[in-house]
């Protein structure tokens, strides 16, 4: 941990290497994010398909900017230079000064990944992870150096939303947290320091949001359309809990809703919606699959 514990409060450098392992939803937008503040980043995803509906992404949302004005072309260019998509980290992993993990809410994947991660990463190299809710003390507990483990959680758009919590397990270093910290700041982003206790802070309190709108919908006090348009319009929220839901995916969202559930001992506040069970079950997942509450297609 040389390099993190030398530098406490300083941001990486620009020329650091990112590997960002997971092309989803968030590990696009992260990558853009890191891309877009200088660095050098690597995506990863298994599937191939998830690493071609990455890169037009990326490509599309830069093209957006440039067409409104918000980017210069010149630097939307070198935003994508500086991006490499891949199906196999081996060779960038000890490269990287900074890992960031954004794939399945799923605490033994997660765990089995960290683990291979930290048997190719340099000494010095932190690993980050963005999950939702699961315990970051857990995600290191089987690595040699749980201490160079941080979560480092953005919110979905990663691209456009400010806040990043950057969560300490009990055996992260605090350099290791304080770096993470100066990087996402550095990125432009707010970053708040947090424990790792389930869900940290937002989605912890975001829960009885998506909990007690699952409840009226169940009870039939009203329907999805109603709901989102009271919040949003005349609760001025940005948006409804159901098209809230269908943007961050009923898979990812039922998951944190049970980590969170199972972590407090099965609490009833906690408890997971059928409704919501059901839409996982039925493969509509939300925008990224076409269908949730809403119909996308
Ligand atoms: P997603 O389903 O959109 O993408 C996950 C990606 O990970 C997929 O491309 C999948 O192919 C890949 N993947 C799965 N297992 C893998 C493995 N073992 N190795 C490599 N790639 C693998 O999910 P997402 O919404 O991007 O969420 C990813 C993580 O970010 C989760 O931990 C989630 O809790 C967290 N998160 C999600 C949101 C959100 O709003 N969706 C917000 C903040 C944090």
């Amino acid at each position: 941990m040389t390099q993190a514990t030398e530098t406490p409060s300083q941001a990486l450098p620009p020329s650091a290497p990112v590997l960002v392992i997971g092309a989803g939803a968030m590990g696009r937008g992260i990558a853009q994010v890191a891309a877009t503040a200088g660095h050098p980043v690597t995506l990863y995803d298994l599937d191939a398909a998830q690493l071609d509906a990455a890169k037009a992404a990326i490509e599309r949302d830069l093209a957006s900017g440039v067409a409104k004005g918000k980017i210069p072309a010149k630097a939307a260019e070198a935003t994508q230079a500086r991006l490499t998509y891949t199906q196999d980290f081996r060779e960038t992993a000890p490269l990287a000064a900074l890992v960031i993990e954004a794939i399945v809410e799923n605490l033994e994947v997660k765990k089995t990944l960290f683990r291979d991660l930290e048997a190719l990463v340099a000494p010095h190299t932190i690993l980050a992870s963005n999950t939702s809710s699961l315990s970051i003390t857990a995600i290191a507990a089987p690595l040699t150096h749980p201490e160079r483990v941080v979560g480092m959680h953005f919110f979905n758009p990663a691209t456009h939303m400010k806040l990043v919590e950057v969560v300490s397990g009990l055996q992260t270093d605090p350099a290791v947290a304080e770096t993470v910290q100066a990087t996402a700041r550095a990125w432009g982003k707010i970053a708040v320091r947090a424990k790792s206790t389930p869900g940290f802070i937002v989605n912890r309190v975001a829960r009885p949001f998506y909990g007690e709108a699952l409840r009226l919908l169940l009870e039939q006090t009203s329907d999805t359309a109603t709901i989102d348009a009271i919040l949003r319009d005349a609760g001025n929220f940005r948006m409804g809990p159901f098209e809230l839901m269908d943007l961050i995916g009923h898979d990812v969202n039922a998951a944190v809703t049970r980590s969170v559930w199972e972590a407090y001992g099965y609490d009833p506040r906690f408890q997971p919606s059928l409704i919501q069970e059901e839409l996982v079950r039925a493969g509509h997942l939300g925008r990224k699959s076409g269908r949730g509450f809403y119909d996308y297609r």
